[in-house]
């Protein structure tokens, strides 16, 4: 039976992969990724040298027919994304469906698992894990506002991504509605400038503010 393998990759230091996930890049016959430069890097540090197909949030379902075909084939494939677990606020959800549909039971679909940032956050948060609620990143403009209106009535503790350029929007609209709950604001995980910001949203925000340093963000909000 042919497999499709869902291949997590470092979301910062390249050592941060594994070694079934090394095999699997290294004995299929194509890897599919957001970004071809990215996933060269990556490839690159471990010496794997295979054919690499773009595929990313903006691909159109003829490139959905190029896999499909290529599985046909008897192909074996790797789906990867710039950094972490495909899927995870990131494109292959609805690539896998098609592969469901088209093919059942026919193509196991195989998780080769590894980093990601909203476990990596949470593991160093302090905060209650058994339960979570991951939000993935708040809307830009239409949703925003009610995305933070229902953080203040969410119990469980809570995981989401911002972007460099929102963080300190992001922190502002949270210190509104979050009051005194402890927040970890994690940035920039495994990599030089990896830093963990510990207090309220207000008093976070005050810190990053003094900060000059930007780059990727997961804020964990605790449970009340
Ligand atoms: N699929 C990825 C995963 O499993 O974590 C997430 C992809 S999402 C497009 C990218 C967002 O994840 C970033 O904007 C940031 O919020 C978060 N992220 C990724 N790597 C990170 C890191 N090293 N440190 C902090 N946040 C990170």
């Amino acid at each position: 039976m042919a497999v499709f393998y869902v291949v997590a990759t470092p979301i910062g230091n390249l050592k941060d992969i594994t070694q079934r996930a090394l095999d699997t890049l290294s004995n299929v016959d194509v890897i599919l990724c957001e970004d071809t430069r990215v996933t060269t890097k990556l490839l690159m540090a471990y010496d794997i040298k295979k054919p690499l197909l773009s595929y990313h949030k903006h691909s159109k379902i003829g490139k959905i027919d190029q896999i499909l075909d290529l599985l046909k084939e008897g192909k074996e494939l790797a789906l990867v994304s710039d950094a972490g677990t495909p899927t995870i606020s990131d494109p292959g959800s609805f690539l896998i469906l098609k592969i469901v549909e088209n093919f059942g039971g026919e193509i196991n679909i195989v998780s080769i698992p590894g980093p990601s940032a909203v476990t990596a956050a949470l593991s160093i948060s302090g905060f209650c894990a058994d339960k979570f609620k991951f939000l993935g990143f708040p809307p830009h403009k239409k949703g925003r506002q009610t995305f933070f209106r229902n953080i203040s009535k969410e119990k469980d503790t809570i995981v989401f991504y911002e972007s460099k350029h929102r963080i300190k929007k992001a922190l502002l609209e949270l210190s509104e509605v979050s009051g005194e709950r402890e927040i970890v604001l994690c940035r920039e995980l495994t990599k030089i400038f990896e830093t963990t910001y510990r207090g309220t949203a207000k008093e976070v925000l005050e810190k990053l503010e003094d900060d000059k340093t930007l780059g990727e963000f997961v804020v964990v909000i605790n449970k009340v």
